[in-house]
């Protein structure tokens, strides 16, 4: 089945010419070039003895590589390619294959469409023969725009991967980064959460109580041909890859300088394969800055370093354990009605707590700056103030206080507008999911969940934006040490928050871009628990 006859075939075709050089030896008018030669080429004969990269030995793996640009280039400028990559890996009894693209989501919002998934594994299934369940497709969700065939283009890939299957060595391990995200929801002191979004304000410094966690692990999968040289790098990190870069171009962003970090640092054709974690509410630190050009090639960097790190203290093995398993699951959907009128009663409470005052924006803020330079004397010079105080007048103060007042009623008009950017953009999110139930028919969701393992490095998937809580719970419990978890694979069901995240719908786009009920966690969590102790 495999082309072992030819290797030994090149090692005896060495073996001639070694015999052949030692006779010129005796007769060459250079012999040490000859001794040389004759050396290097018995070392290489010697060297033979250990499997070539290409000659599969029992217990290993068969893994093949290869990636295909989708970069959308009638879009507009590019500033680094987004990339589908595909690893296929077959055991003597398994066939599966690993898919990360540079997108938003499988299906759903964004470019790819929901008839990407299907099309993709019937033709992988028709054409190559791989069952449709074993193919697992995570979006790196960078928010980059990919080319119209990408459907076309991951066949290729995987196609391509099939091509080049060489017998493997796999290890698995765990990497270190947290200066890169920080987790996007505000614990308030109202008891409320809000997030941090560019497509609202953020509430007032002083209302902000406490932040939630965020997940460090780097989780890897390093792949290595029989002679050492990295195949692959599997890695899974939990953030939204969104921090985009000043050019403003196309960018596959943080995963995109992450993998290209990766890849120049180990052998010369090394795949790094991303799979997002649980970045629901995990967020690029500094997302929000206005004072420098926001750029996500330092935070690549530094995950791409990190990752580095952590592989090369991998020490990889034979190792042929290969199982992929697949389940629907029914999840609960949420009925919002309730939520959706209590938010149309705070947007009116807000709109009418507007209060008029004299200023607009072109005196309020000269006032400010001049509030701020000078609490005592900000209207004019000090012995102005002085003069009047002389002959009993407070003119100024009169003045001041009047100012103060104004800018108080102006600043909290900003507030609540700010207060009502976040309720219209919430509300519009729970009216279009709302509606979509509706028109559904349906109160449950059905979602698709694979469990993976290679060789130690245990994965599970889901089709959604779970937020980084879901992630550590699901790794504290698995019972194998190296478990990690995949969202945004197969599919795109929205945010996933937790049942405790849930009860804030409305007041954060993880609760409510979101078509679960709260009960969806211990049902998805139970389920997950199960598939992985019979992994
Ligand atoms: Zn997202």
């Amino acid at each position: 089945m495999y082309p072992t006859r030819i290797h030994r075939g090149a090692a005896n075709q060495r073996g001639f010419f070694v015999a052949t050089l030692a006779r010129a030896w005796e007769t060459s008018a250079t012999p040490l070039l000859a001794f040389v030669l004759a050396a290097t080429l018995a070392g290489q004969t010697a060297r033979a003895e250990t499997p070539r990269p290409d000659t599969p030995q029992p217990d290993t793996l068969m893994a093949g590589v290869a990636k295909v640009d989708i970069t959308d280039r009638e879009a507009g400028p590019v500033n680094d390619p987004l990339y589908v990559k595909a690893i296929v890996l077959k055991s003597d009894t398994e066939t599966a294959v690993l898919v990360s693209v540079d997108a938003v989501a499988i299906g759903e919002i964004g470019r790819i469409s929901n008839d990407y998934l299907p099309t993709v594994r019937t033709r992988l299934q028709q054409e190559l023969g791989i069952a449709p369940a074993n193919v697992l497709i995570n979006a790196s969700h960078c928010h980059g725009v990919v080319c119209a065939d990408v459907d076309e283009k991951t066949v290729q890939a995987v196609t391509q991967a099939t091509k080049n299957m060489v017998p493997v060595k796999i290890g698995a391990g765990v990497g270190h980064e947290d200066r890169i995200m920080e987790n996007r929801r505000l614990k308030l002191k109202s008891g409320k959460e809000a997030d941090v979004r560019h497509a609202y304000s953020l509430p007032p410094d002083e209302e902000v109580a406490e932040v939630g966690p965020v997940d460090p692990q780097i989780g890897i999968l390093r792949l290595d041909r029989l002679d050492g040289r990295t195949l692959a790098v599997v890695y899974n990190f939990a953030c939204h890859p969104i921090q985009g870069v000043p050019s403003g171009g196309n960018t596959a962003d943080i995963i995109g300088f992450a993998s290209k970090v990766i890849e120049e640092n180990l052998s010369d054709d090394t795949l790094a394969l991303f799979l997002q974690g649980c970045g629901g509410d995990i967020n690029p630190v500094t997302y929000k800055a206005v004072e420098h050009p926001r750029s996500a090639e330092p935070l690549g960097n530094l995950l791409g370093l990190s990752t580095l790190r952590a592989v090369r203290k991998i020490e990889c093995q034979a190792d042929q354990r290969l199982t992929v398993r697949s389940e629907t699951l029914a999840l609960p959907r949420g009925d919002r009605t309730e939520r959706i009128h209590q938010l149309e009663i705070e947007q009116q409470r807000l709109l009418q707590s507007l209060k008029g005052t004299s200023l607009n924006l072109k005196t309020f803020l000269p006032l400010v700056v001049k509030y701020n330079l000078s609490e005592e004397f900000p209207s004019y010079y000090s012995h102005r103030y002085l003069h009047d105080e002389k002959l009993g007048r407070d003119d100024l103060r009169k003045l001041d206080s009047e100012n103060r007042r104004n800018m108080k009623a102006y600043i909290q008009n900003i507030h609540t507008m700010e207060a009502l950017t976040r309720v219209q953009a919430n509300l519009s999110l729970l009216r279009k999911h709302q509606r979509a139930m509706v028109d559904s028919g349906k109160r449950t969701v059905d979602v698709e969940l694979a469990a993976m393992r290679i060789g130690d490095f245990v994965l599970t998937t889901f089709p959604g934006e779970l937020t980084v809580q879901i992630g550590l719970n699901i790794k504290q419990q698995s019972p194998h040490p190296q478990t990690f978890v995949a969202g945004y694979t197969n599919g795109y069901i929205y945010y996933a928050p937790t049942a405790e995240q849930l009860q804030n719908v409305g007041g954060a786009q993880e609760d409510s871009d979101c078509i679960l009920a709260p009960q969806w966690q211990s049902i998805y969590e139970t389920k997950v628990a199960a598939m992985l102790e019979n992994l």
